[in-house]
């Protein structure tokens, strides 16, 4: 009942956003200039249903409630916010991205500001509310979920936009966590509709931190974990533009490693010739190596603790052996 009232505002709201975009002088000269200049199509455009959010107090809220939208429901959409004791509208001056769910009706929305964010917060998010629960929703669900399937791979990304450019180059099978670490909810999405995850972070972000931390519970999900690291101050969308979609593409085949064994480099990097740090680590990976299923996946397993155990220069058998601990 709730619920169905927040999707229905939503809907509004995501048409009503369209049509500023497209229709008003002030959509057109500010957000769909600032899509133009982030290369968007308007095939894109539309395909995504980005929208604009007029810069001006309460021109959204005044109309929603004209139409006999509930204030309270609206609240609660976060498209509304109380301002000096007036309702206003919470996005205004930003652009729009709607965030559906598989199905394509919409939970909440990314509002993004144009130019400069100093002040201001460069995204706002929607609120938690009864339809829109963070820790179950990966943007572009919606548009990728027949390419992730078919593909039998799925591409993670940061943000909305690199979402949206990697599709507009032809990269369909892509969703973005939105900046959060991944969660079990978010995973077992995943595994709906393919083994496969693929990370595409940007090479010193502190993504790829939450995602290794993220990482034995993904290994826990059953899922075949890859990354793609990107050179430094470039995104998914910034080097998409910038290289084209064909190189795209095969910087992502031929940069593909396998997210255990980067682990595994890394911690040795940093353990450097600390024995200590060393012996922390083999207990780590071991940890890792255990959670893949070994009834599901023995090879797997067995090729990981070959793999692990010559990078180290430790015994296999030994290795074998502290994984086993960490299965009962
Ligand atoms: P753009 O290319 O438009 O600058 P981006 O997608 O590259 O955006 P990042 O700064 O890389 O943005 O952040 C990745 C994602 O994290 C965003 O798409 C957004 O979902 C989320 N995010 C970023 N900044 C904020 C913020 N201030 N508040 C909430 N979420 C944010
Ligand atoms: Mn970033
Ligand atoms: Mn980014
Ligand atoms: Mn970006």
């Amino acid at each position: 009942q709730l619920a169905d009232s927040l999707f229905i505002i939503n809907n509004y709201a995501r048409d009503y956003f369209q049509e500023t975009l497209f229709n008003s002088e002030e959509g057109q000269s500010v957000g769909l200039s600032y899509f133009e200049e982030r290369g968007f199509t308007e095939e894109t455009i539309r395909k995504f249903q980005l929208g604009y959010c007029l810069n001006t107090r309460d021109t959204f809220v005044h109309t929603a409630l004209a139409k006999g939208y509930n204030l309270e429901y609206l609240q609660k959409t976060g498209l509304v916010t109380i301002r000096n004791e007036q309702p206003a509208d919470n996005y205004r001056g930003r652009v729009i991205f709607p965030i559906h769910n598989q199905s394509g009706k919409i939970l909440g929305f990314g509002a993004r500001i144009l130019g400069k964010h100093d002040r201001a917060p460069k995204y706002i998010n929607s609120p938690e509310n009864e339809i829109y629960i963070k820790s179950r929703v990966l943007y572009g669900t919606y548009f990728a979920r027949h390419a992730i399937d078919r593909q039998d791979e799925c591409l993670l990304v940061e943000g909305y936009t690199d979402v949206v450019s990697l599709h507009q180059a032809g990269v369909e099978n892509v969703v973005a966590s939105s900046g959060t670490s991944l969660t079990q909810d978010q995973l077992r999405l995943i595994r709906k509709y393919t083994n496969n995850l693929t990370i595409l972070y940007d090479g010193d972000s502190a993504g790829v931190k939450a995602a290794l931390r993220g990482l034995d519970m993904a290994v826990e999900e059953g899922l075949n974990v890859r990354l793609v690291l990107f050179p430094d101050k470039e995104d998914p969308d910034s080097y998409v533009r910038k290289i084209g979609a064909d190189a795209f593409r095969e910087f992502i085949a031929e940069n593909k490693q396998d997210f255990i064994l980067f682990k595994l480099h890394t911690s040795l990097q940093d353990a450097g010739n600390d024995t200590q740090k060393k012996a922390q680590l083999v207990n780590e990976i071991a940890e890792t190596i255990s959670k893949i299923d070994k009834v599901e996946d023995f090879t797997k397993q067995q090729d990981y603790i070959r793999q692990c155990s010559q990078l180290l220069k430790i015994d296999e058998q030994g290795l074998v052996q502290l994984v086993n601990k960490f299965i009962r």
